[in-house]
Protein backbone atom coordinates (compact mmCIF):
# COMPACT_ATOMS: atom_id res chain seq x y z
CA UNK A 1 0.00 0.00 0.00
CA UNK A 2 2.35 2.70 0.99
CA UNK A 3 4.59 1.78 -2.26
CA UNK A 4 1.85 3.42 -4.41
CA UNK A 5 2.84 6.65 -5.39
CA UNK A 6 0.97 9.84 -3.30
CA UNK A 7 -0.12 13.35 -4.81
CA UNK A 8 2.12 14.06 -2.39
CA UNK A 9 5.17 12.98 -4.24
CA UNK A 10 4.56 15.16 -7.13
CA UNK A 11 5.62 18.65 -5.76
CA UNK A 12 2.42 20.09 -6.34
CA UNK A 13 2.08 23.91 -4.90
CA UNK A 14 -0.35 23.65 -2.33
CA UNK A 15 -3.70 25.15 -3.69
CA UNK A 16 -3.70 22.51 -6.27
CA UNK A 17 -2.87 19.83 -3.59
CA UNK A 18 -5.85 21.28 -1.33
CA UNK A 19 -8.12 21.50 -4.52
CA UNK A 20 -6.99 17.47 -5.09
CA UNK A 21 -8.46 16.95 -1.48
CA UNK A 22 -11.19 18.96 -1.63
CA UNK A 23 -12.62 16.96 -4.80
CA UNK A 24 -11.96 14.18 -2.53
CA UNK A 25 -9.51 12.10 -4.65
CA UNK A 26 -7.29 10.30 -2.55
CA UNK A 27 -4.18 8.70 -4.35
CA UNK A 28 -3.25 9.22 -8.09
CA UNK A 29 -4.97 7.16 -10.75
CA UNK A 30 -2.58 4.97 -12.88
CA UNK A 31 -2.59 7.06 -15.88
CA UNK A 32 -1.97 10.17 -13.17
CA UNK A 33 0.48 8.34 -11.46
CA UNK A 34 2.73 7.91 -15.00
CA UNK A 35 1.69 10.69 -16.74
CA UNK A 36 2.26 13.76 -14.21
CA UNK A 37 5.99 13.23 -13.63
CA UNK A 38 6.64 12.53 -17.46
CA UNK A 39 4.90 16.33 -18.01
CA UNK A 40 6.43 18.18 -14.98
CA UNK A 41 9.62 16.79 -16.26
CA UNK A 42 8.58 19.09 -19.67
CA UNK A 43 8.67 16.29 -21.92
CA UNK A 44 5.92 15.39 -24.60
CA UNK A 45 3.41 12.63 -23.91
CA UNK A 46 1.27 10.13 -25.33
CA UNK A 47 -0.94 8.88 -23.09
CA UNK A 48 -3.76 6.14 -23.79
CA UNK A 49 -6.20 5.48 -20.98
CA UNK A 50 -9.81 4.17 -20.90
CA UNK A 51 -12.39 6.33 -20.65
CA UNK A 52 -12.92 7.32 -16.69
CA UNK A 53 -9.51 7.15 -15.31
CA UNK A 54 -8.84 9.89 -14.76
CA UNK A 55 -7.25 11.57 -17.84
CA UNK A 56 -8.45 15.41 -17.46
CA UNK A 57 -6.39 15.49 -14.03
CA UNK A 58 -3.49 13.68 -15.64
CA UNK A 59 -2.98 16.86 -17.54
CA UNK A 60 -4.91 19.31 -15.92
CA UNK A 61 -2.64 19.17 -12.60
CA UNK A 62 0.64 20.12 -14.81
CA UNK A 63 -0.63 21.73 -17.04
CA UNK A 64 -2.36 24.68 -14.38
CA UNK A 65 1.09 24.30 -12.43
CA UNK A 66 2.73 25.86 -15.31
CA UNK A 67 0.12 28.47 -15.89
CA UNK A 68 1.72 32.14 -14.97
CA UNK A 69 -1.52 34.06 -13.45
CA UNK A 70 0.60 37.76 -14.12
CA UNK A 71 1.10 37.36 -17.66
CA UNK A 72 -2.50 38.20 -19.52
CA UNK A 73 -2.30 35.43 -22.39
CA UNK A 74 -3.42 32.38 -23.81
CA UNK A 75 -0.84 29.77 -22.21
CA UNK A 76 -1.92 26.66 -22.63
CA UNK A 77 -4.94 25.12 -24.84
CA UNK A 78 -6.62 21.98 -24.80
CA UNK A 79 -8.14 20.63 -27.77
CA UNK A 80 -11.48 18.16 -27.74
CA UNK A 81 -13.84 16.87 -29.94
CA UNK A 82 -17.20 17.70 -28.40
CA UNK A 83 -18.92 20.77 -26.69
CA UNK A 84 -19.83 18.80 -23.68
CA UNK A 85 -16.47 17.28 -23.18
CA UNK A 86 -15.41 21.33 -23.32
CA UNK A 87 -17.74 21.57 -21.09
CA UNK A 88 -16.66 18.22 -18.99
CA UNK A 89 -13.19 19.40 -19.19
CA UNK A 90 -13.48 23.58 -18.29
CA UNK A 91 -15.11 21.99 -14.95
CA UNK A 92 -12.50 19.93 -14.17
CA UNK A 93 -9.76 22.18 -14.69
CA UNK A 94 -12.50 24.99 -12.60
CA UNK A 95 -12.35 22.42 -9.31
CA UNK A 96 -8.60 22.40 -9.59
CA UNK A 97 -7.92 25.85 -9.34
CA UNK A 98 -10.32 26.55 -6.63
CA UNK A 99 -7.84 27.93 -4.67
CA UNK A 100 -6.16 30.20 -7.86
CA UNK A 101 -8.73 32.68 -8.77
CA UNK A 102 -6.57 34.63 -10.71
CA UNK A 103 -6.38 31.70 -13.36
CA UNK A 104 -8.59 31.78 -15.96
CA UNK A 105 -10.29 29.19 -18.15
CA UNK A 106 -12.68 29.59 -21.20
CA UNK A 107 -14.37 26.74 -23.13
CA UNK A 108 -15.08 27.56 -26.50
CA UNK A 109 -17.24 25.66 -28.67
CA UNK A 110 -19.66 25.60 -31.16
CA UNK A 111 -23.90 26.94 -30.19
CA UNK A 112 -22.61 29.46 -27.78
CA UNK A 113 -22.39 33.09 -29.18
CA UNK A 114 -19.05 33.85 -30.02
CA UNK A 115 -19.60 37.58 -28.84
CA UNK A 116 -19.51 36.07 -25.24
CA UNK A 117 -16.60 34.14 -26.06
CA UNK A 118 -15.03 37.24 -27.47
CA UNK A 119 -15.20 39.39 -24.82
CA UNK A 120 -14.01 36.75 -22.65
CA UNK A 121 -10.74 36.34 -24.82
CA UNK A 122 -10.04 40.15 -24.28
CA UNK A 123 -10.23 40.29 -20.85
CA UNK A 124 -7.56 37.66 -21.05
CA UNK A 125 -7.69 33.71 -19.94
CA UNK A 126 -4.87 31.92 -19.47
CA UNK A 127 -6.55 28.91 -20.52
CA UNK A 128 -8.56 27.71 -23.40
CA UNK A 129 -10.55 24.83 -23.85
CA UNK A 130 -12.27 24.54 -27.27
CA UNK A 131 -13.38 22.52 -30.21
CA UNK A 132 -10.88 22.79 -33.13
CA UNK A 133 -13.61 24.04 -35.10
CA UNK A 134 -14.50 26.80 -33.33
CA UNK A 135 -11.04 27.49 -32.17
CA UNK A 136 -9.87 27.90 -35.96
CA UNK A 137 -12.86 30.34 -36.03
CA UNK A 138 -11.47 32.63 -33.02
CA UNK A 139 -8.04 32.25 -35.36
CA UNK A 140 -9.48 33.13 -38.86
CA UNK A 141 -11.07 36.10 -36.50
CA UNK A 142 -7.66 36.74 -34.93
CA UNK A 143 -9.30 36.74 -31.31
CA UNK A 144 -7.20 34.15 -29.85
CA UNK A 145 -3.77 34.28 -30.16
CA UNK A 146 -1.19 31.43 -29.37
CA UNK A 147 2.02 32.68 -29.59
CA UNK A 148 2.38 32.65 -26.12
CA UNK A 149 0.72 29.04 -25.70
CA UNK A 150 3.58 26.54 -24.08
CA UNK A 151 1.29 23.32 -24.05
CA UNK A 152 -1.35 22.07 -26.34
CA UNK A 153 -3.20 19.18 -24.95
CA UNK A 154 -5.15 16.93 -27.48
CA UNK A 155 -7.69 14.90 -25.54
CA UNK A 156 -9.62 12.02 -26.75
CA UNK A 157 -8.00 12.27 -29.94
CA UNK A 158 -8.78 9.22 -31.33
CA UNK A 159 -11.96 10.60 -31.41
CA UNK A 160 -11.33 13.84 -32.81
CA UNK A 161 -10.00 12.67 -35.88
CA UNK A 162 -13.12 10.31 -36.25
CA UNK A 163 -14.75 13.23 -36.21
CA UNK A 164 -12.66 14.66 -39.07
CA UNK A 165 -10.80 17.44 -37.48
CA UNK A 166 -7.52 16.00 -39.01
CA UNK A 167 -6.77 19.42 -40.77
CA UNK A 168 -7.52 21.76 -38.33
CA UNK A 169 -5.71 20.26 -35.67
CA UNK A 170 -2.55 20.41 -37.92
CA UNK A 171 -3.42 24.32 -38.83
CA UNK A 172 -3.86 25.14 -35.14
CA UNK A 173 -0.54 23.03 -34.11
CA UNK A 174 1.11 24.55 -37.10
CA UNK A 175 0.90 28.16 -35.04
CA UNK A 176 1.50 27.30 -31.51
CA UNK A 177 5.12 28.01 -31.01
CA UNK A 178 7.89 24.83 -31.31
CA UNK A 179 9.25 24.89 -28.34
CA UNK A 180 5.46 24.07 -26.76
CA UNK A 181 4.74 20.96 -25.04
CA UNK A 182 2.46 18.47 -26.90
CA UNK A 183 0.71 16.39 -24.91
CA UNK A 184 -1.84 13.72 -26.81
CA UNK A 185 -4.59 12.14 -24.75
CA UNK A 186 -6.79 8.91 -25.77
CA UNK A 187 -8.56 6.24 -24.93
CA UNK A 188 -7.03 4.14 -28.70
CA UNK A 189 -4.23 4.55 -30.29
CA UNK A 190 -4.69 4.16 -33.84
CA UNK A 191 -2.32 4.33 -36.94
CA UNK A 192 -3.33 8.25 -37.33
CA UNK A 193 -3.01 8.93 -34.19
CA UNK A 194 0.72 7.61 -34.13
CA UNK A 195 1.13 9.57 -37.39
CA UNK A 196 0.14 13.00 -35.93
CA UNK A 197 2.74 12.40 -32.62
CA UNK A 198 5.37 11.82 -34.48
CA UNK A 199 4.88 15.16 -36.86
CA UNK A 200 4.14 16.79 -33.72
CA UNK A 201 5.58 15.31 -30.68
CA UNK A 202 9.15 16.03 -30.10
CA UNK A 203 10.70 12.31 -28.54
CA UNK A 204 7.64 11.59 -27.04
CA UNK A 205 6.65 9.27 -23.90
CA UNK A 206 4.24 6.61 -24.29
CA UNK A 207 2.47 5.81 -21.11
CA UNK A 208 -0.57 3.01 -21.08
CA UNK A 209 -3.04 1.55 -18.65
CA UNK A 210 -4.60 -1.18 -19.65
CA UNK A 211 -7.28 -2.27 -17.06
CA UNK A 212 -9.27 -5.59 -16.75
CA UNK A 213 -11.86 -6.05 -19.72
CA UNK A 214 -14.53 -4.46 -17.63
CA UNK A 215 -17.79 -4.67 -19.69
CA UNK A 216 -18.65 -8.09 -19.45
CA UNK A 217 -22.10 -7.96 -21.33
CA UNK A 218 -23.40 -11.84 -20.17
CA UNK A 219 -23.31 -11.22 -16.55
CA UNK A 220 -25.93 -9.69 -14.73
CA UNK A 221 -25.25 -6.95 -11.99
CA UNK A 222 -27.31 -6.30 -9.43
CA UNK A 223 -26.63 -4.66 -5.34
CA UNK A 224 -28.73 -5.34 -2.86
CA UNK A 225 -29.06 -2.61 0.34
CA UNK A 226 -27.91 -4.57 3.53
CA UNK A 227 -26.35 -3.83 6.50
CA UNK A 228 -23.47 -6.03 7.94
CA UNK A 229 -25.57 -7.89 11.08
CA UNK A 230 -28.27 -9.02 8.45
CA UNK A 231 -25.87 -10.06 5.43
CA UNK A 232 -26.07 -13.98 6.68
CA UNK A 233 -29.78 -14.09 6.82
CA UNK A 234 -29.78 -12.10 3.00
CA UNK A 235 -27.21 -14.70 1.62
CA UNK A 236 -28.87 -17.78 2.85
CA UNK A 237 -32.46 -16.60 1.37
CA UNK A 238 -30.55 -15.27 -1.85
CA UNK A 239 -28.84 -18.65 -2.66
CA UNK A 240 -32.18 -20.35 -1.75
CA UNK A 241 -34.01 -18.68 -4.30
CA UNK A 242 -30.91 -18.51 -6.89
CA UNK A 243 -31.13 -22.02 -5.89
CA UNK A 244 -27.18 -22.37 -7.51
CA UNK A 245 -25.31 -24.92 -8.95
CA UNK A 246 -21.90 -23.15 -8.15
CA UNK A 247 -21.69 -20.14 -5.95
CA UNK A 248 -18.45 -18.06 -4.74
CA UNK A 249 -19.52 -15.69 -2.29
CA UNK A 250 -16.36 -13.39 -1.82
CA UNK A 251 -15.14 -11.71 1.43
CA UNK A 252 -12.77 -8.94 2.11
CA UNK A 253 -10.60 -10.93 4.80
CA UNK A 254 -9.72 -13.98 5.63
CA UNK A 255 -10.83 -13.89 8.99
CA UNK A 256 -14.32 -12.95 7.25
CA UNK A 257 -14.04 -15.71 4.80
CA UNK A 258 -13.78 -17.87 7.70
CA UNK A 259 -16.52 -17.10 9.98
CA UNK A 260 -19.06 -16.74 7.61
CA UNK A 261 -17.41 -20.31 5.92
CA UNK A 262 -18.75 -21.92 9.49
CA UNK A 263 -22.10 -20.00 9.57
CA UNK A 264 -23.19 -20.82 6.49
CA UNK A 265 -22.17 -25.07 7.28
CA UNK A 266 -24.13 -24.64 10.42
CA UNK A 267 -27.06 -23.24 8.12
CA UNK A 268 -26.91 -27.22 6.58
CA UNK A 269 -25.14 -25.74 3.27
CA UNK A 270 -22.49 -27.36 1.45
CA UNK A 271 -19.58 -24.88 1.83
CA UNK A 272 -16.29 -24.48 1.94
CA UNK A 273 -13.80 -21.50 1.89
CA UNK A 274 -10.45 -20.61 0.32
CA UNK A 275 -8.24 -18.16 1.70
CA UNK A 276 -4.44 -17.28 0.69
CA UNK A 277 -2.98 -18.62 4.29
CA UNK A 278 -3.96 -21.99 3.15
CA UNK A 279 -1.28 -24.90 1.98
CA UNK A 280 -1.15 -26.38 -1.80
CA UNK A 281 -2.70 -29.29 -0.39
CA UNK A 282 -5.51 -28.17 1.48
CA UNK A 283 -6.54 -25.75 -1.73
CA UNK A 284 -6.77 -28.64 -4.39
CA UNK A 285 -8.52 -30.70 -2.13
CA UNK A 286 -11.47 -27.86 -1.80
CA UNK A 287 -11.35 -26.76 -5.09
CA UNK A 288 -11.23 -30.79 -5.77
CA UNK A 289 -14.70 -30.31 -3.78
CA UNK A 290 -15.97 -27.93 -5.63
CA UNK A 291 -15.57 -28.84 -9.54
CA UNK A 292 -17.02 -32.51 -8.32
CA UNK A 293 -19.95 -31.22 -6.77
CA UNK A 294 -19.29 -32.01 -3.35
CA UNK A 295 -19.48 -28.34 -2.21
CA UNK A 296 -21.69 -25.77 -4.07
CA UNK A 297 -20.73 -22.61 -2.31
CA UNK A 298 -17.12 -21.12 -1.99
CA UNK A 299 -16.33 -18.76 0.18
CA UNK A 300 -12.94 -16.97 -0.81
CA UNK A 301 -10.67 -13.81 -0.66
CA UNK A 302 -9.80 -11.79 -3.61
CA UNK A 303 -6.40 -13.50 -3.09
CA UNK A 304 -7.22 -17.02 -3.16
CA UNK A 305 -9.55 -16.57 -6.07
CA UNK A 306 -6.81 -15.29 -8.71
CA UNK A 307 -6.02 -18.88 -9.46
CA UNK A 308 -9.78 -20.41 -9.40
CA UNK A 309 -10.88 -21.88 -12.95
CA UNK A 310 -14.00 -23.07 -13.41
CA UNK A 311 -16.15 -22.74 -16.16
CA UNK A 312 -19.90 -23.22 -14.56
CA UNK A 313 -19.93 -20.63 -11.47
CA UNK A 314 -24.13 -19.26 -11.72
CA UNK A 315 -23.60 -16.83 -9.22
CA UNK A 316 -21.01 -14.55 -7.36
CA UNK A 317 -22.10 -12.73 -4.46
CA UNK A 318 -20.06 -9.65 -3.02
CA UNK A 319 -20.21 -10.31 0.56
CA UNK A 320 -18.36 -7.35 0.86
CA UNK A 321 -17.98 -4.23 -1.60
CA UNK A 322 -14.20 -4.99 -2.89
CA UNK A 323 -11.84 -2.60 -1.80
CA UNK A 324 -10.47 -2.01 -4.96
CA UNK A 325 -12.12 -1.64 -8.52
CA UNK A 326 -9.98 -4.00 -10.24
CA UNK A 327 -11.33 -6.42 -7.43
CA UNK A 328 -14.78 -6.03 -8.28
CA UNK A 329 -14.05 -6.72 -12.06
CA UNK A 330 -12.06 -9.93 -11.63
CA UNK A 331 -14.57 -11.16 -8.76
CA UNK A 332 -17.42 -10.95 -11.40
CA UNK A 333 -15.50 -12.49 -13.94
CA UNK A 334 -15.54 -15.90 -12.33
CA UNK A 335 -19.08 -16.14 -13.35
CA UNK A 336 -20.38 -15.59 -16.85
CA UNK A 337 -17.20 -17.91 -18.94
CA UNK A 338 -17.18 -19.84 -21.59
CA UNK A 339 -20.09 -17.86 -23.29
CA UNK A 340 -22.75 -18.93 -20.67
CA UNK A 341 -24.53 -16.30 -18.67
CA UNK A 342 -24.18 -15.41 -14.81
CA UNK A 343 -25.49 -13.05 -12.25
CA UNK A 344 -23.37 -11.18 -9.86
CA UNK A 345 -25.00 -9.58 -6.61
CA UNK A 346 -23.29 -6.88 -4.13
CA UNK A 347 -24.32 -6.45 -1.14
CA UNK A 348 -23.65 -2.50 -0.04
CA UNK A 349 -24.21 -1.37 3.90
CA UNK A 350 -24.73 2.09 3.99
CA UNK A 351 -21.02 2.94 4.55
CA UNK A 352 -20.32 1.15 1.13
CA UNK A 353 -22.02 3.47 -1.30
CA UNK A 354 -19.27 5.95 -1.92
CA UNK A 355 -17.19 2.67 -2.92
CA UNK A 356 -20.11 1.33 -5.24
CA UNK A 357 -20.38 4.57 -7.10
CA UNK A 358 -16.95 4.38 -7.35
CA UNK A 359 -16.94 0.76 -9.10
CA UNK A 360 -19.94 1.95 -11.15
CA UNK A 361 -17.69 5.01 -12.44
CA UNK A 362 -14.37 3.11 -13.42
CA UNK A 363 -16.06 -0.05 -14.67
CA UNK A 364 -18.57 2.19 -16.39
CA UNK A 365 -21.33 0.13 -15.11
CA UNK A 366 -24.62 1.14 -14.15
CA UNK A 367 -25.39 -1.36 -11.39
CA UNK A 368 -29.09 -1.42 -10.28
CA UNK A 369 -30.44 -1.82 -6.84
CA UNK A 370 -32.64 -4.71 -6.29
CA UNK A 371 -35.05 -5.12 -3.10
CA UNK A 372 -33.98 -7.78 -0.75
CA UNK A 373 -35.40 -11.07 -1.29
CA UNK A 374 -37.95 -11.87 0.63
CA UNK A 375 -39.31 -15.35 2.67
CA UNK A 376 -42.43 -15.15 0.32
CA UNK A 377 -40.01 -14.98 -2.57
CA UNK A 378 -38.27 -17.71 -1.13
CA UNK A 379 -41.58 -19.78 -0.70
CA UNK A 380 -42.90 -19.03 -4.59
CA UNK A 381 -39.40 -20.30 -5.75
CA UNK A 382 -39.95 -23.37 -3.56
CA UNK A 383 -43.32 -23.51 -4.42
CA UNK A 384 -42.80 -24.11 -8.24
CA UNK A 385 -39.60 -26.01 -7.57
CA UNK A 386 -42.11 -28.56 -5.77
CA UNK A 387 -44.38 -27.97 -8.51
CA UNK A 388 -41.98 -28.83 -11.52
CA UNK A 389 -40.86 -31.97 -9.57
CA UNK A 390 -44.85 -32.88 -9.04
CA UNK A 391 -45.24 -33.34 -13.02
CA UNK A 392 -42.26 -34.91 -13.21
CA UNK A 393 -43.33 -37.92 -10.68
CA UNK A 394 -46.71 -37.69 -12.56
CA UNK A 395 -45.35 -37.83 -15.92
CA UNK A 396 -42.61 -41.10 -14.67
CA UNK A 397 -45.95 -42.63 -13.40
CA UNK A 398 -45.91 -45.52 -10.69
CA UNK A 399 -48.65 -43.99 -8.33
CA UNK A 400 -50.89 -46.93 -7.97
CA UNK A 401 -49.85 -47.53 -4.20
CA UNK A 402 -50.38 -43.77 -3.64
CA UNK A 403 -53.62 -43.37 -5.05
CA UNK A 404 -55.20 -46.73 -3.08
CA UNK A 405 -53.70 -45.02 -0.15
CA UNK A 406 -55.32 -42.03 -0.46
CA UNK A 407 -58.75 -43.46 -1.58
CA UNK A 408 -58.75 -45.27 1.34
CA UNK A 409 -58.67 -42.50 4.14
CA UNK A 410 -60.74 -39.50 2.54
CA UNK A 411 -63.46 -42.52 1.53
CA UNK A 412 -64.05 -40.25 -2.13
CA UNK A 413 -65.31 -37.10 0.35
CA UNK A 414 -62.24 -34.71 -0.50
CA UNK A 415 -61.95 -32.93 -3.48
CA UNK A 416 -58.46 -33.90 -5.59
CA UNK A 417 -57.61 -29.90 -5.55
CA UNK A 418 -57.78 -29.89 -1.34
CA UNK A 419 -56.05 -32.65 -1.09
CA UNK A 420 -52.98 -31.66 -3.33
CA UNK A 421 -53.04 -28.43 -1.82
CA UNK A 422 -52.86 -29.56 1.77
CA UNK A 423 -49.89 -32.26 0.66
CA UNK A 424 -47.88 -28.97 -0.71
CA UNK A 425 -48.79 -26.92 2.43
CA UNK A 426 -47.52 -29.74 4.72
CA UNK A 427 -44.11 -29.99 2.30
CA UNK A 428 -43.66 -26.05 2.43
CA UNK A 429 -43.93 -26.15 6.70
CA UNK A 430 -41.12 -28.23 6.72
CA UNK A 431 -38.05 -26.39 7.14
CA UNK A 432 -39.46 -23.20 6.51
CA UNK A 433 -39.97 -20.24 9.42
CA UNK A 434 -42.91 -18.80 9.52
CA UNK A 435 -44.00 -16.88 6.19
CA UNK A 436 -44.89 -13.52 8.28
CA UNK A 437 -42.52 -10.79 6.46
CA UNK A 438 -40.03 -9.74 8.76
CA UNK A 439 -39.65 -5.87 8.09
CA UNK A 440 -36.65 -4.69 10.19
CA UNK A 441 -38.20 -2.73 12.79
CA UNK A 442 -36.53 1.31 12.15
CA UNK A 443 -35.95 3.16 15.23
CA UNK A 444 -36.01 6.95 15.05
CA UNK A 445 -36.05 7.31 18.81
CA UNK A 446 -32.53 8.68 19.00
CA UNK A 447 -31.13 10.06 15.54
CA UNK A 448 -29.58 13.09 18.02
CA UNK A 449 -32.22 15.51 16.09
CA UNK A 450 -33.93 18.55 17.75
CA UNK A 451 -36.60 17.83 19.08
CA UNK A 452 -39.42 16.91 17.56
CA UNK A 453 -37.27 15.74 14.54
CA UNK A 454 -35.67 13.02 13.49
CA UNK A 455 -31.78 13.27 11.93
CA UNK A 456 -30.92 11.15 8.41
CA UNK A 457 -27.49 10.20 7.69
CA UNK A 458 -27.22 10.17 3.64
CA UNK A 459 -24.47 8.69 2.13
CA UNK A 460 -24.07 12.02 -0.31
CA UNK A 461 -21.69 14.44 0.28
CA UNK A 462 -19.87 17.54 -0.98
CA UNK A 463 -17.89 15.37 -3.17
CA UNK A 464 -20.40 14.27 -5.26
CA UNK A 465 -21.46 18.07 -5.49
CA UNK A 466 -24.33 17.61 -3.16
CA UNK A 467 -25.67 21.22 -1.71
CA UNK A 468 -28.32 22.05 0.83
CA UNK A 469 -30.88 22.94 -2.28
CA UNK A 470 -30.03 19.37 -3.68
CA UNK A 471 -31.25 17.72 -0.52
CA UNK A 472 -34.17 20.30 0.12
CA UNK A 473 -35.30 19.82 -3.59
CA UNK A 474 -34.90 15.98 -3.71
CA UNK A 475 -36.89 15.48 -0.62
CA UNK A 476 -39.17 18.18 -1.22
CA UNK A 477 -40.04 16.95 -4.55
CA UNK A 478 -40.29 13.04 -3.69
CA UNK A 479 -41.84 13.60 -0.46
CA UNK A 480 -44.17 16.25 -0.84
CA UNK A 481 -43.01 17.90 2.71
CA UNK A 482 -42.69 21.28 2.20
CA UNK A 483 -38.98 22.58 2.48
CA UNK A 484 -39.51 24.67 4.63
CA UNK A 485 -40.31 21.67 7.00
CA UNK A 486 -37.07 20.66 6.78
CA UNK A 487 -34.53 21.23 9.31
CA UNK A 488 -30.48 21.31 10.04
CA UNK A 489 -28.58 20.38 6.81
CA UNK A 490 -25.31 19.72 7.64
CA UNK A 491 -22.77 18.75 4.44
CA UNK A 492 -19.80 16.66 4.76
CA UNK A 493 -17.27 15.40 2.45
CA UNK A 494 -18.63 11.66 1.64
CA UNK A 495 -21.81 12.20 3.40
CA UNK A 496 -24.64 14.45 4.89
CA UNK A 497 -26.99 15.13 7.79
CA UNK A 498 -30.54 16.29 7.44
CA UNK A 499 -33.41 16.67 9.98
CA UNK A 500 -36.94 16.20 8.92
CA UNK A 501 -40.31 16.54 11.24
CA UNK A 502 -40.78 13.35 13.12
CA UNK A 503 -44.13 12.43 11.50
CA UNK A 504 -42.82 12.54 7.88
CA UNK A 505 -39.29 10.52 9.26
CA UNK A 506 -41.11 7.10 7.94
CA UNK A 507 -42.53 8.51 4.63
CA UNK A 508 -39.00 9.92 3.87
CA UNK A 509 -36.98 7.19 5.15
CA UNK A 510 -38.97 4.58 2.93
CA UNK A 511 -39.30 7.18 0.14
CA UNK A 512 -35.94 8.17 -0.47
CA UNK A 513 -33.98 4.88 -0.17
CA UNK A 514 -35.60 4.28 -3.37
CA UNK A 515 -34.69 7.47 -4.44
CA UNK A 516 -31.31 9.68 -5.79
CA UNK A 517 -29.56 12.78 -5.09
CA UNK A 518 -27.72 14.10 -8.07
CA UNK A 519 -28.10 10.99 -9.50
CA UNK A 520 -26.30 8.97 -6.58
CA UNK A 521 -28.49 6.60 -4.37
CA UNK A 522 -29.12 8.18 -1.15
CA UNK A 523 -27.67 5.32 1.36
CA UNK A 524 -30.37 6.91 4.03
CA UNK A 525 -30.20 5.90 6.80
CA UNK A 526 -31.50 7.27 10.64
CA UNK A 527 -28.78 8.83 12.02
CA UNK A 528 -27.01 7.62 15.49
CA UNK A 529 -27.29 9.91 18.31
CA UNK A 530 -23.78 9.74 19.59
CA UNK A 531 -21.99 10.35 16.68
CA UNK A 532 -23.13 14.06 16.44
CA UNK A 533 -19.63 15.26 16.61
CA UNK A 534 -20.44 18.75 15.55
P1 LIG B 1 -11.22 10.19 -18.53
O1 LIG B 1 -10.88 11.50 -19.15
O2 LIG B 1 -10.06 9.28 -18.43
O3 LIG B 1 -12.41 9.53 -19.15
P2 LIG B 1 -11.96 11.81 -16.30
O4 LIG B 1 -10.77 12.66 -16.30
O5 LIG B 1 -13.22 12.35 -16.87
O6 LIG B 1 -11.65 10.44 -17.03
O7 LIG B 1 -12.18 11.31 -14.82
C1 LIG B 1 -13.25 10.51 -14.46
C2 LIG B 1 -13.70 10.86 -13.05
O8 LIG B 1 -12.74 10.44 -12.11
C3 LIG B 1 -13.92 12.33 -12.83
O9 LIG B 1 -15.10 12.51 -12.08
C4 LIG B 1 -12.73 12.75 -11.99
O10 LIG B 1 -13.05 13.84 -11.16
C5 LIG B 1 -12.44 11.50 -11.21
N1 LIG B 1 -11.03 11.35 -10.82
C6 LIG B 1 -9.96 11.71 -11.54
N2 LIG B 1 -8.83 11.44 -10.87
C7 LIG B 1 -9.19 10.88 -9.70
C8 LIG B 1 -8.47 10.39 -8.57
N3 LIG B 1 -7.14 10.42 -8.52
N4 LIG B 1 -9.18 9.90 -7.54
C9 LIG B 1 -10.54 9.90 -7.59
N5 LIG B 1 -11.28 10.34 -8.62
C10 LIG B 1 -10.61 10.83 -9.68
MG1 LIG C 1 -11.43 12.48 -20.76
Amino acid sequence: MNSRIQFSDFNLSKEVGKAIEDMGFEEPSPIQALAIPLIQAGRDVTAQAQTGTGKTAAFGIPVIEKIDPTRRSVQAIVLCPTRELCIQIAEEFSSLLAHMPRILVLPVYGGQPIERQLRALQTGVHIVIGTPGRVMDHLNRRTLKLDDVATVVLDEADQMLDMGFRDDIEIILKKVPQSRQTLLFSATLPQPIIEISKRFQNKPEFVRVQYAELTVPQISQSYIEVKDREKLDVLCRLIDLEDPQLAIIFCNTKRRAEELSGKVRARGYRADELHGDMKQSQRDRVMGGFRKGSIDILIATDVAARGIDVDDVDIVINYDVPQDVEYYVHRIGRTGRAGKSGKAITFVAPRDFTKLREIMHYAKVQIPRIPVPSESDVAATRTKVMIDRVHEIIAAGGLEQYIRIIEAETEGDLQTIEIAAALLKIQMEVGNEPAAEKRPEVDFADTGAEPGMVRFFLGVGRQHKVAPKDIVGAIAGETGIPGKAIGAIRILDAYSFVEVPKEHANDVYTIMKERTIRNQPTGIEPASAGKRSY
